[in-house]
């Protein structure tokens, strides 16, 4: 008797481990996906539009959290809930007149996200993916590697699509990027600049007539082919000097921080998200775990009662269905939970990275949160991967940074490279560093300088990244 309980038992919990890992590892938007693909495959789920709390199922009439389920775990601490809505500001159609930036993010993490923040509101939905896919293509320079047809053939996009995306892309800051090369890279900078502008309709004809001349500095040879005073070409070539950049991934862009990995659905989809209750920056902070759909995802109760007619197979295969409904309910739940408890000691512990910056991180592993918890390293790993969080400046950032110790010494040498009155040698970064407490080598300087895409000190005097070539 033990023996066969013992059988029955095995195997469900081994499911239920499983499952609650898989889905925990998962960000909203592949959950949601996994939630769809089980409400179609099993008619012993149902989803109701019901606004229901996540952690108590109680029925929430009003907006906002569970007035039940969100109180603060210790005095002063976050107020973190699991929210019946998704994530308000990733799947939001554009409204006429909308700023085209809801949330100015401070310092934007990544390129592509920088500029897909810039075109959420104007941007066609249908051509999301595609304006994602284009930014995460291109090469460091910001420009296309593969020509407009390539780019249609791959994403299953018109040209036409294409090139509303290109054109789009090329407006936003900073501008220039996904063009073809330098030259183009200038001129839809230009562009942007006054048409009316009679230095500016010169350089344009430079740029169109003249490039390789411009690059050598053939000022005289220029005036002649254009039939202009050498002032005029020596002028116009200045405006391009101060004006534009050839290369424009490497302009200085939002915060000034330069492309490192690439995941633009972090932008459009966080997972959670942090902000003052009622805007009050004294308040505690509140943590909205956002649902990976909206509604109510249960065991359909009428699908319970009812006994199937049809015989002993049509049973067994409604208790299948049963079974597997109400183990993705219950596991689903648990990764809820862990989420909030994880949530709930993270945003306590790091509460001065959240509201002061990269500085202020507290050195946290995955590990130690885990044995705070409870539950294995592994399950926090899970738990932290392909996840987002809103901060309450409107950053959006992906989950791990969380655990990221390199940043509050990459926050320092970018302070000190941005006062710095002459270039600092990694050497003298070292040394610096080392008077302020923090000791690294100068390998892990040279390393940090490159991911915050700073140059070395004997290329950094140039303040814009112009080609030697084209240095007026
Ligand atoms: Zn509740």
């Amino acid at each position: 008797m033990l023996q066969v309980q013992d059988q029955s038992i095995r195997p469900l919990t081994t499911a239920h481990l499983a499952q609650t890992m898989t889905l925990l590892a998962l960000s909203n938007l592949e959950l949601r996906d996994k939630v769809m693909g089980e409400l179609a495959s099993n008619p012993a789920l149902e989803l109701l539009e019901d606004r229901v709390c996540p952690s108590c199922h109680r029925h929430l009439p009003q907006p906002g959290p569970c007035p039940a389920c969100s109180r603060p775990m210790a005095e002063d601490g976050p107020i973190v809930f699991l929210s019946p809505r998704e994530a308000a500001f990733g799947r939001r159609e554009a409204q006429p007149g909308d700023q085209p930036a809801e949330r100015e993010p401070a310092a934007p993490e990544d390129l592509a996200i920088h500029v897909l923040q810039q075109l959420a509101a104007e941007l066609d939905p249908a051509d999301r993916h595609l304006a994602a896919y284009v930014l995460s293509s291109l090469d460091e320079d910001g420009f296309l590697q593969d020509p407009p047809a390539i780019l249609a053939r791959t994403t299953h996009s018109s040209l036409t699509q294409v090139e509303r995306v290109l054109t789009m892309i090329a407006r936003a800051d900073p501008p220039g990027l996904a063009t073809t090369g330098p030259r183009q890279a200038l001129l839809a900078q230009l562009s942007l600049h006054d048409p009316s502008s009679s230095l500016g309709q010169l350089a344009r004809r430079i740029l169109e007539e003249a490039f390789s001349e411009l690059g050598r500095h053939e000022f005289e040879r220029i005036a002649e082919m254009l039939s202009v005073s050498l002032t005029r070409v020596r002028q116009a070539a200045t405006f391009i000097q101060d004006n534009l950049n050839p290369y424009p991934a490497r302009a200085y862009w939002g915060s000034g921080r330069q492309p490192q990995g690439t995941d633009p659905n972090v932008y459009h989809n966080p997972d959670i998200q942090i902000s003052h209750r009622n805007d009050d920056t004294e308040a505690p902070l509140m943590v909205e775990i956002f649902a990976p759909i909206a509604g109510w995802l249960r065991v359909n109760p009428m699908f319970r009662q009812a006994a199937p007619e049809g015989g002993e197979e049509v049973s067994e295969e409604w208790a299948r269905h049963l079974e597997r409904a109400a183990l993705f309910v219950k596991c689903l739940q648990q990764r809820n939970n862990t989420m909030r408890r994880m949530l709930e000691i993270l945003v306590r512990q790091q509460r001065g990275f959240i509201l002061n910056g990269d500085r202020f991180l507290e050195p946290m592993t995955r590990a130690r949160l885990a044995t705070e918890i409870g539950v294995h390293e592994s399950t926090i790993s899970r738990a932290v991967s392909h996840k987002s969080i809103a901060l309450p400046d409107g950053r959006i950032i992906p989950l791990n940074r969380f655990f990221d110790r390199s940043l509050s010494v990459r926050d320092r040498i970018k302070e000190m490279v941005e006062g710095e009155a002459r270039p600092f040698t990694d050497d003298e970064i070292v040394d610096r560093l080392r008077k302020q407490g923090v000791q690294v080598a100068r390998r892990t300087v040279a390393k940090y300088r490159a991911i915050e895409g700073i140059l070395p000190a004997r290329l950094r005097h140039h303040k814009k990244d112009q080609p030697a070539a084209l240095r007026v």
